[in-house]
């Protein structure tokens, strides 16, 4: 059965352009880009036209591109490297709502003398300027604050929140993730230093990623080791998942506007007609000020695990914004940030949509889920208690 796949912020499809670009250097041409021969050297002019493709999805020049492996390495190199070019300096500014690729590293690096701010957000997952301007210091480091939030889908004024960090000579790094390939970006009318891509959120394999870093920006290498990357990081190029990488930011170029009509618009009508027919269910996040393919919805009074088991049986695969932890639900940190109330944040689901998704699909997680609820809450005693309590009767 194929899956009705509404998870795209966990990870995307490969793009059959990508996977048909990417084939021949596994096998046919498998030259080492550094090589001095020119079975290496046709590789190269391969891995530099996949670092124009990314440039050019990013408003950044082609220098700036450092490939790695994941998000993940690229947001750890940002921080790490902000630390290492500025030692006398020891604290770093964040927020609640960061992924774990920042969020560990940075309490790592609280047991290891460094100063953690961690922002709050509000209800609605949004970030108060005025506290992050106070937030900064002549002793802060860097900035790391992500673009959107892979759950919610709320996007930070990051372009703003960069210039104020620049006013202050403090580095600006973005986690970008999920934002890239969604929303329109120009890096070059920006005054971010840093932003971190992975390439399986944007119909890329998995295993590879970038660090944009601004020329002139100090920079101090994670990955030390051979002269790849001009020095930035060591490591032979991964030359099929590149060129893979760099294809796929050009479909995604072109792609823009379907992500922001086509998709927007299944999204919408998932939400909408979720909204009216389902009761005690609500949106979480800013409506106003969101990536066009994700859609955080709280079913009050239900488990999330249990709305998942039962969409899988119908081959709808979704997230949920609770996680196991040591045998408990534990609503994921996101939602605890925003404040919202554990009996809607236990129930909370993440549709996550992308060019590949039809109208068809819409209709027919419209017409399952539904029911799903209703079982569920059936079974549930809270919802009883709960719902005559909204009703007025209890
Ligand atoms: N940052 C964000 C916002 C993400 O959503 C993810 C992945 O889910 C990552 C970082 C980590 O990326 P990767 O899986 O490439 O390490």
């Amino acid at each position: 059965m194929k899956p009705v796949y509404m998870d795209n912020n966990a990870t995307t499809s490969v793009a059959a352009e990508v996977l048909e670009a990417m084939l021949p250097y596994f096998h046919d041409l498998y030259g080492n880009p550094s090589s001095m021969h020119s079975f290496g050297g046709q590789v190269m002019r391969e891995v530099r036209k996949a670092r124009e493709q990314v440039a050019a999805l990013l408003g950044a020049s082609p220098e700036e591109i450092v490939f790695t492996s994941c998000g993940t390495e690229s947001d750890n190199t940002a921080i790490r490297s902000a630390l290492s070019s500025y030692p006398d300096k020891k604290h770093i500014v964040t927020s609640r709502v960061e992924h774990p690729a920042v969020r560990a590293l940075c309490s790592h690096l609280a047991t290891r003398g460094y100063r953690v701010t961690e922002l709050p957000v509000d209800g609605e997952g949004r970030l108060d300027l005025e506290q992050y301007k106070r937030a900064l210091t002549p002793d802060t480091a860097i900035v790391s604050l992500m673009w959107a939030n892979n759950e919610t889908g709320v996007i930070f004024p990051v372009e703003k929140a960069a210039e104020m960090a620049r006013e202050r000579n403090i580095l600006f790094h973005t986690d970008a993730v999920q934002s890239v390939g969604k929303i329109p970006i120009n890096l070059s009318k920006t005054a971010i230093d840093m932003l971190s891509l992975s390439g399986h959120k944007l119909h890329a394999p998995k295993g590879i990623g970038i660090l944009y870093l601004r020329k002139g920006a100090k920079f101090s290498p994670f990955m030390l080791g051979g002269h790849q990357e001009r020095g930035r990081r060591g490591g032979t190029e991964a030359t099929p998942s590149i060129i893979g990488l760099g294809v796929a930011a050009e479909l995604a170029h072109k792609k823009m506007e379907i992500e922001n009509t086509f998709v927007k618009g299944l999204r919408d009508r998932l939400e909408k007609t979720i909204l009216e027919t389902i009761p005690n269910a609500k949106v979480n996040g800013d409506r106003q000020n969101r990536l066009p393919n994700t859609s955080n919805i709280s079913f009050e009074f239900v488990e999330g695990e249990g709305i998942l088991l039962m969409m899988d049986e119908f081959g709808i695969c979704a997230s949920s914004g609770s996680a196991c932890t040591s045998g408990s639900l534990q609503p994921s940190h996101v939602l605890r940030a925003m404040g919202i109330p554990f009996t809607m944040a236990h129930g909370s689901i993440r549709f996550s949509l992308s060019v590949y998704n039809t109208e068809e699909e819409i209709d027919f997680v419209l017409e399952k889920l539904p029911p799903i609820i209703q079982t569920l809450r059936s079974m549930s005693p809270y919802w009883k208690v709960g719902a005559a309590q909204v009703c007025g009767e209890a």
